[in-house]
């Protein structure tokens, strides 16, 4: 069974193969495997979408965008929107995550699951609980400490209390003595996040 470090380097190795430079995107959109290559073949992916994996991904549209923010899943569409700031500064586990949070919601579409029903809050929305508890799932397995998964979790617009609750839906220990919740030190808004 590889360690834990083994198996963050591979998710990490990922990255590093990326074949893109967000500053040289002049044509803003393609297709997914065509910038997130290999991405099929990660157990976290296929656990999403099954034998079918290679073949969504391959048709999967993915836009960048200059928006402020992080990532989400298009409504309309259920292309994946990017913003080109984070995924050039961003921190790679966290787009990593954001990567596989974001798949189950292009999932979710495909089943006509409505993905902002105004009915929910944010972190209440069921979609939401699921994507995240997922993704929490695949933090976990590649060895992150339930205090780096807070960090994960508490996005700078959300509040100490919606996080908790978020927090104690997909079962996250928020129990440490010292946790520092800076968030994903980056600018975003709620509605250009799913
Ligand atoms: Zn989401």
């Amino acid at each position: 069974m590889p360690s834990i470090d083994q198996l963050m380097l591979k998710a990490l190795r990922l990255f590093r193969k990326l074949p893109i430079n967000p500053l040289n995107i002049g044509n803003t959109s393609g297709r997914f495997l065509e910038y997130f290559k290999g991405f099929d073949k990660v157990e976290a992916v296929k656990g999403i979408f099954g034998e079918k994996t290679t073949e969504i991904l391959s048709n999967l549209k993915v836009e960048f965008s200059n928006i402020n923010g992080y990532m989400y899943v298009d409504g309309a569409e259920g292309c994946i929107v990017i913003s080109k700031n984070y995924l050039q500064n961003g921190n790679k586990t966290d787009i990593y995550l954001d990567l596989i949070h974001e798949l189950c919601h292009v999932k979710q579409f495909m089943e006509g699951k409505e993905l902002f029903d105004p009915k929910y809050e944010y972190v209440d929305r069921p979609t939401e609980i699921e994507a995240y508890s997922y993704t929490v799932q695949e933090a976990r397995r590649i060895g992150l400490t339930e205090e780096r998964i807070c960090q994960y979790l508490k996005t700078e617009w959300m509040s100490n209390s919606d996080f908790r609750r978020l927090a104690k839906s997909v079962k996250v220990n928020t129990q440490k003595p010292h946790l520092k919740l800076s968030g994903k030190n980056n600018t975003t808004n709620p509605n250009s996040t799913t």
